[in-house]
């Protein structure tokens, strides 16, 4: 649209030729008519120019009012020029503005996309600007508090103190009344002059786990000090045998083998627990004979039961595809459970039933039975309904833990139906997937 720019003479030469023409032209109009027809001539022609000139710089004062880049006048002369710079100037401009447009743009769209919520504030810890997680974290909304000091709007005391102290090299961890239930990790990184940034992060999850953790210790090591006391107290007075008959001698070695045999099963139970927790591989998929299985369980039941309860066994012949091992460990478990649990005459069922959505193992007893609302909660680590009976009877705590886990790795689950006094059926339930078919083992053989 404009010619490129020209600078110093160049630029002027066009309007001193067109100022030499016009004198040139009123000379030969002087000499011509008269020097007054000359003098006319030359004021009319000034006039003009200087009228044209006026009208440009009009037009360059109303462009300037809304300089716009698409309504940058054409020019005349020396204007074209003018015009031609304003153009590119704008242009640049226009350019520069879009491309910081953008940047910010992209940053924002960066930071609202963090995990973390990200707050800018001024010294006066004034809100600038803050990502959509730090509105859900501390319960502020940009729009309606940018301006505000943030301390104004979460109020929670060790906030407000950690914020105020100014001394952030350590981080703050809270839990905001506004959001019960959630916990935040919040760090202050200082920036350019009395500038900071905050960062929230939703650590709620690893406070649970670190709970769980901290729960976990220490129930073991309470189950643990019971035994111990009662071993290093039995054999301190061993230490002074002289004082002890061979009765009693013998009585306390035998309740020392008790309690030594006590910390063997925890022990043992807390390796398969940690085993199957830290299995990342599947499952394996033999094929486990069910019939076999119960029957060994079965027997073992008999012998913990020392003839106290009638143990019945419904046996079928039935394959599943799973870990023997594991799965030998959970059912043990449940039927060990149906003894310790049934007081001495009462009855013990296993059996083994398939239908289309898959099979179980069950075991009915007659039993002390589970109240409703404890149920949800047996197979948490250490939960028991009954402490003393559960210790008594050589519990760990861990039984129901670990059958939930296997179940857990073949696709199944426990199913427990329970009334208080009356009895329960513990159900392991495995998947359709899981058991072995007629055609299946055709297919196998085949
Ligand atoms: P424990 O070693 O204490 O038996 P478990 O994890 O095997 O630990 O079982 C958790 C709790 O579930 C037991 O303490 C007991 O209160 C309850 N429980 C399990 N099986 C039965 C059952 N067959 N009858 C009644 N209560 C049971």
């Amino acid at each position: 649209m404009l010619d490129g720019p020209r600078s110093g003479l160049a630029l002027l030469a066009p309007a001193m030729l067109r100022l030499a023409g016009l004198a040139v032209f009123a000379t030969i109009v002087g000499i011509a008519f008269g020097m007054q027809a000359g003098l006319w001539t030359a004021v009319i022609g000034l006039a003009a120019l200087l009228l044209i000139h006026l009208r440009y710089a009009a037009l360059l004062a109303a462009w300037l009012e809304q300089p716009r880049l698409e309504d940058v006048p054409d020019g005349w002369g020396i204007w074209t020029d003018v015009f031609a710079r304003l153009y590119r100037t704008r242009r640049s401009t226009e350019q520069n503005e879009h491309r910081l447009l953008e940047n910010e743009e992209r940053f924002r769209r960066t930071i609202s996309a963090l995990p973390e919520g990200i707050v800018l504030i001024d010294a006066t810890l004034q809100i600038d600007w803050c990502n959509p997680v730090a509105e859900q974290h501390l319960g502020i909304s940009l729009r309606a508090d940018q301006g505000l000091r943030v301390t104004n709007l979460v109020r929670d005391p060790e906030f407000v103190g950690y914020m105020t102290s100014a001394r952030f090299d350590q981080a703050l961890i809270f839990q905001p009344m506004s959001r019960p239930g959630l916990a935040l990790e919040v760090r202050v990184i200082e920036f350019e002059v009395a500038r900071l940034i905050l960062i929230t992060r939703d650590i709620t999850q690893r406070e649970r786990v670190d709970a769980v953790r901290r729960d976990f210790i220490a129930n073991v090591s309470h189950e643990l000090r019971t035994p111990l006391t009662v071993v290093n107290g039995f054999l301190e007075t061993l230490i002074d045998a002289q004082q002890e008959n061979g009765g009693t001698r013998q009585h306390h070695l035998h309740l020392m083998h008790e309690q030594a045999q006590r910390m063997h099963r925890l022990v043992e139970d807390l390796l398969t627990l940690s085993r199957l927790e830290s299995r990342e591989t599947p499952v394996s998929d033999e094929v486990v004979d069910i019939q076999q299985l119960i029957r060994e369980v079965a027997d073992e039941a008999r012998a913990l039961s020392l003839g106290r309860h009638q143990i019945h066994v419904d046996l079928t012949p039935a394959f599943v595809r799973g870990s023997r091992e594991e799965l030998r460990s959970a059912f043990g478990n449940i039927v060990s459970n149906a003894v310790r649990y049934t007081p001495e005459g009462g009855s013990i069922s296993l059996a083994w039933r398939e239908d289309a959505t898959g099979g179980r193992f069950e075991v009915t007893d007659t039993g002390l039975g589970v109240a409703p609302d404890h149920i949800p909660r047996l197979t948490e680590r250490f939960y028991r309904v009954d402490k003393s009976r559960s210790r008594e009877t050589g519990g760990t705590g861990l039984g129901l833990a670990i059958v939930k886990h296997v179940l857990l790795r073949h696709g199944g689950h426990l199913d427990v139906r329970s009334e208080v006094g009356r009895g329960s059926t513990f159900s392991a339930v495995l998947p359709t997937e899981r058991v072995v078919t007629h055609s299946d083992e055709i297919t196998a053989a085949a």
